[in-house]
């Protein structure tokens, strides 16, 4: 990849520590280079060729430009990402003291590789609901720590001589994030969060505004090159902030077109994408359904653009990992650098089918990029449920 974009995928990372942050910082880009913010609860008015966005829940956002000529007989064209990562997530009004320490408990979101969790500086940010100004009124405000706030600590390896051979954290008792050791008793009264008022200052309010939150421990280390060569990127919430990126960055430089453009930021993959805002929801369906009626399609001609529409689900592929190649089929482990790959499975758990895998290759050779293919070993089933497709 070209230095260029590494340091704009790195700042990208680092200013998106939540997926309340990643939107925040696609819809600044969008209305940058002239895109206009819709409200789901508005009357819209829309130009084709202009460029416009949608924001569901703080968290998923849905771009798009009507393309130039009718949705029934252009279709759409649609690529998706995922806003959201594996964290920790703040249970923000409890705090557990004890022997000078102050904890914060914690729900895991997704499925991280926990061991990686501990023993590092965690930063916290999120979306914090405060109470408005007007009567019965609720004010949204985001934060972001972006320094390190607390961690978790292992337990000394004295005391568990056999860690290394695998062991099982549980997520009450071991992975409460430790915030503060004054080393002596607690002058907080019983029940008082250290976390909630860490929170309630760093925003300026009072901790009994702060009614509802939505806060994630997450890393503090900045995105970075790693090794001899500029190939290697470290940095956490690339699943899939690396789609993203590209998602939106295709859709900005993409000009007005016949068919209808769609770019999808849509969250709660990694937990199977079944919310308000994620893939499986009806947000996107909504969307098009308005787009193509605004642009004078029947109920008729909407399914006929949805039937001539082609989405690309962009997420990270597993690349060919040169410690494990017992988990691999060697023809069919992309390398890393080596180009966007395709996945398949027969049993679908990815979307992509021979004709669908023939049109992305396509696409690929359009833009002079090297495309590659990832099957999971025949004595393997992939993980993954479904791969975070769009669905209209
Ligand atoms: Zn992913």
């Amino acid at each position: 990849m070209p230095a260029a974009i590494i340091k704009q995928l790195c700042d990208f990372v680092d200013a998106s520590p939540t997926a309340y942050h990643a939107v925040e910082n696609i819809a600044a880009a969008l209305e940058a280079r002239g895109a206009l913010r819709l409200d789901e609860g508005e009357a819209w008015s829309l130009e084709p060729g202009r460029a416009y966005f949608v924001v569901r829940a703080g968290t998923a956002l849905v771009a798009f430009r009507p393309g130039l000529r009718p949705p029934a007989e252009e279709g759409f064209a649609l690529a998706g990402a995922h806003t959201d990562s594996p964290a920790l997530k703040a249970r923000l009004e409890k705090g557990l003291s004890g022997k000078g320490f102050e904890r914060s408990p914690v729900e895991v979101y997704g499925g991280p590789i926990l061991s990686t969790w501990l023993d590092r500086p965690l930063s916290l940010a999120g979306r914090v609901a405060l109470r408005g100004a007007a009567k019965a009124s609720v004010e949204n405000r985001l934060v972001n720590f972006a320094r390190p706030v607390g961690i978790v600590p292992n337990l000394a390896i004295h005391l568990n001589r056999e860690v290394n051979k695998g062991f099982e954290y549980n997520a009450q008792s071991h992975l409460p994030v430790l915030l503060s050791s004054s080393g002596a008793a607690p002058a907080e009264p019983a029940g008082s969060a250290a976390l909630l008022r860490l929170v309630a200052e760093e925003l300026g309010v009072e901790p009994g505004a702060i009614l509802g939150a939505d806060l994630y421990f997450v890393e503090s280390q900045r995105c970075v090159q790693v090794g001899a060569d500029p190939a290697l990127v470290n940095g956490y919430r690339l699943d899939d902030l690396t789609g993203c990126h590209a998602v939106l960055d295709g859709f900005i430089q993409a000009p007005p077109a016949p068919h209808g453009q769609v770019a999808c930021f849509l969250d709660n993959e990694e937990v199977g994408s079944r919310s308000l805002m994620g893939a499986d929801s009806s947000f996107l369906r909504d969307l098009l359904g308005r787009v193509a009626a605004l642009q004078g399609s029947s109920s008729e001609g909407f399914y006929r653009a949805l039937s001539r529409s082609f989405s690309v689900s962009v997420d990270v592929a597993q690349a060919w990992h040169p410690s494990y190649p017992d988990k691999y089929d060697e023809a069919f482990a992309p390398i890393v650098n080596g180009g966007p790959a395709v996945k398949v499975n027969a049993n679908m758990k990815y979307a992509t089918d021979g004709e669908a895998e023939a049109r992305f290759r396509l696409l690929c050779e359009d833009a002079g990029a090297p495309c590659q293919k990832w099957m999971a070993r025949a004595d393997m089933t992939p993980a993954r449920p479904s791969a975070p497709c769009p669905r209209p």
